[in-house]
């Protein structure tokens, strides 16, 4: 049968916080569609929603208005544990501050997701490995957090987001606390999971520069984003 390419679509989702006079509007009806295999950038100055629809997207934050939909699936609709089983298996995050466990080794820490989705020891070891080679930190596994650089920590991260293989990443300013050349070593692996492994990728910044490195890009504002298309090709 044919299949929808949607891996994502947002419908006239607003979140707001607070209340009354205090009342911040942080995303403002706002629709979004992202297909199979795309890199997306989501940008705009500071304060204008990114975050914020990065965590209603990736379902880390319920919206107050309209519906998100996963693989069409509305995530609005699920409780709360079967949201967070389904995020686990779906979508892999990177962040600004990398978001470690600081007691544990770099493999303790990418191994934690697969341990969480009862993956048995000795594979979530063997990939936990093989995912750390893969971002160049062979010969670092054994540290913790506070032995790592920002770039590494940060390849740290990525790894460990990519530990149950979720088809979309979603990456909330992951180079921001990082040198231009670690920034660099970041971008790339990224780059190479939508362009080798055809993952799909959602990268919020407000650096021009690494911005333009995705394909679409989405422009927020004062919570409105403009929105072009309504419909995925039929893959
Ligand atoms: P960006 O990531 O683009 O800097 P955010 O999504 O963090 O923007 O914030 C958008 C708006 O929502 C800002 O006005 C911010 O102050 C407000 N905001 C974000 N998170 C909260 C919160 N937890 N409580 C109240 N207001 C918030
Ligand atoms: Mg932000």
């Amino acid at each position: 049968m044919a299949k929808s390419s949607e891996v994502l679509r947002l419908d006239k989702v607003s979140k707001i916080y607070g209340m009354g006079e205090e009342k911040v509007v942080a995303l403002d009806k706002v629709d979004v569609l992202i297909c199979r295999n795309e890199y997306t950038s989501i940008m705009g100055p500071s304060g204008s929603g990114k975050t914020t629809l990065l965590d209603v997207l990736s379902t880390m934050s319920r919206p107050t208005l309209g519906n998100v939909f996963i693989e069409g699936v509305n995530t609005t609709k699920m409780t709360n544990s079967q949201l967070a089983s389904f995020r686990g298996n779906t979508i892999g995050f990177v962040f600004q501050t990398f978001h470690l466990l600081p007691r544990l080794t770099a493999l303790e820490n990418v191994m934690t997701p697969m341990w969480i989705n009862g993956v048995p020891r000795i594979e979530r070891e063997a990939r936990a490995k093989s995912l750390l080679e893969k971002v160049g930190l062979k010969e670092r596994m054994g540290h913790k957090p506070g032995e790592l650089s920002g770039g590494q920590k940060q390849r740290v991260a990525i790894a460990r987001a990519l530990a149950m293989n979720p088809p979309l990443i979603v990456a909330d300013e992951p180079t921001g606390n990082l040198d231009t050349k670690s920034g660099e070593i970041v971008m790339d692996i990224i780059r190479k999971l939508h362009k080798d492994e055809k993952r799909t990728i959602v990268l919020v910044t407000h650096d021009k520069n690494i911005g333009k490195q995705a394909q679409k890009h989405i422009y927020i504002k004062d919570g409105k984003v403009e929105s072009d298309r309504k419909v995925c090709s039929i893959m």
